[in-house]
């Protein structure tokens, strides 16, 4: 983001979420409000900023209604309050936090999940083609995707972790620094004094460290079950997939499940509070 831009975000005054419409969308997200998550009227005022900066597009026909674009604001805007920048600075200004998601203006809403085709290429050289159904999509650089009706759902599915707007700007998140063309992998920008360690390096070791043991914790209790057919592990498997979506997954809980995530990933806790809640 240009000096420019910040500092016409800075002084944009956006017009304020009506009391009313507020209430309404919170009422159908009560993790948003449970004990321990962000400061009500810090999310407040980073959504009237999202919304002015961001464009919501519906497709197939969908409209994008002001209830429907404040509920993804709130969720998007809900891993923001309390952390630093991206370059590991703390924010001089609430709204500066919105530089984590500056890469992209569109966000483009569809009914329900959309058909993808893929192409895998395997070890032997063979490529597979296959679809995908997806409920949301983020690429580097580019606009955001989710599906309205996994959007709708978010309250029903906070009790299994899970949140597809969450999970999307999560994965916006671990897109920074990485280089055009490189695939994110859960190992987003730290904060300066990241859980205390004097350098960068160090710090950075330390999260990488923390969550591949648990990536690796987790992919053997999903082959565990498939193989014996034991309990599968909480969370989505998708989580197994590699370190980015297992990160954007138990980002997703960390959000709308606080205690049972706390009970499921104890070496996660600290970590993820260390980036998220640096401020609180
Ligand atoms: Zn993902």
């Amino acid at each position: 983001m240009s000096l420019l831009q910040r500092w016409m975000r800075r002084w944009r005054r956006p017009p304020a979420i009506p009391d009313a419409l507020w209430a309404s969308v919170l009422a159908e997200l009560p993790f948003v409000t449970a004990p321990g998550q962000p400061d009500p009227a810090r999310l407040r005022g980073l959504c009237a900023h999202f919304l002015a900066e961001k464009e919501f597009h519906g497709a197939h026909g969908l409209a994008v209604t002001d209830a429907m674009a404040l509920s993804i604001a709130v969720q998007a805007c809900l891993p923001l309050p309390h952390m630093h920048l991206p370059d590991g600075r703390p924010p001089r200004q609430p709204c500066d936090l919105l530089d984590w998601y500056a890469d992209f203006v569109g966000i483009v809403v569809q009914p329900g999940a959309v058909l993808a085709r893929r192409e895998v290429k395997d070890a032997t050289g063979v490529v597979h083609q296959y679809t995908e159904a997806l409920a949301g999509e983020a690429m580097d650089g580019g606009p955001l995707m989710l599906s309205w009706e996994d959007v709708a759902t978010a309250g029903e599915g906070a009790a299994q972790g899970h949140n597809v707007v969450i999970h999307e700007f999560v994965h916006k998140m671990d897109m920074h620094d990485i280089a055009l063309g490189e695939h994110p992998g859960g190992s987003p920008p730290l904060p300066r004094g990241f859980l205390g360690h004097a350098s960068g390096a160090d710090a950075r070791a330390h999260w990488q460290r923390v969550i591949k043991a648990a990536f690796e914790r987790f992919t053997e209790a999903v082959s565990l079950a498939e193989r014996f057919g034991g309990e599968p592990p909480w969370l989505d498997e998708y989580a197994a997939h590699s370190p980015a979506e297992f990160f954007a997954v138990t980002c997703e809980a960390y959000f709308v499940n606080r205690e049972r995530f706390g009970t499921e990933f104890p070496e996660l806790l600290p970590l993820y509070d260390g980036l998220f809640r640096i401020n609180a």
